[in-house]
């Protein structure tokens, strides 16, 4: 398969690893947001969260949680963003599921995305539309 997340961990391409265990490795990403920005991936390929098993969506989740109180204190940030693209349209270029765990400084600048409220009766049917996909 032609996944250079699975190549990474393959070792056919080099990176730098800060974390492994069964299901996870944890590397920098190679175009850091700040120093530190590390992808977490499942060992298994998945190409997004829709695709994930529940098992290695909780290793990867785990591994995060892990990892980003690392980050935090190994690059002395002031927090740290935990980040998620989900195909083509929500940014996402490696078809392999990863985690994005950013750290953040006082003062780095970076702005997130611009929010807005609801209009009238729309949460309502929002949440609604949300609710009946679950059943
Ligand atoms: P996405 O936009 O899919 O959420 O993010 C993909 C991330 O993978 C980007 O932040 C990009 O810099 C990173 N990336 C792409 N190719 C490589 C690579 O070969 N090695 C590493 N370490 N990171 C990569
Ligand atoms: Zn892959």
């Amino acid at each position: 398969m032609d996944c250079i997340f699975c190549k990474i961990i393959a070792g056919e391409i080099p990176s730098y690893k800060v974390y492994e265990d069964d299901k996870t490795l944890a590397f920098l990403d190679i175009r850091p947001v700040n120093p530190g920005h590390t992808l977490v991936i499942p060992k298994a390929h998945a190409k997004n969260i829709f695709d994930v098993s529940p098992e290695d969506w909780a290793a990867v989740t785990e591994s995060a949680r892990i990892i980003a109180a690392a980050i935090e204190k190994g690059v002395n940030a002031d927090g740290v963003n935990v980040m998620m693209n989900n195909r083509e349209h929500a940014g996402q270029l490696v078809d392999h599921a990863h985690v994005h765990l950013i750290p953040r400084f006082k003062g780095d600048g970076l702005k997130l995305w611009p929010q807005k409220p609801y209009p009238e009766g729309e949460a309502e049917s929002t949440a609604e539309k949300i609710r009946n996909a679950l059943t």
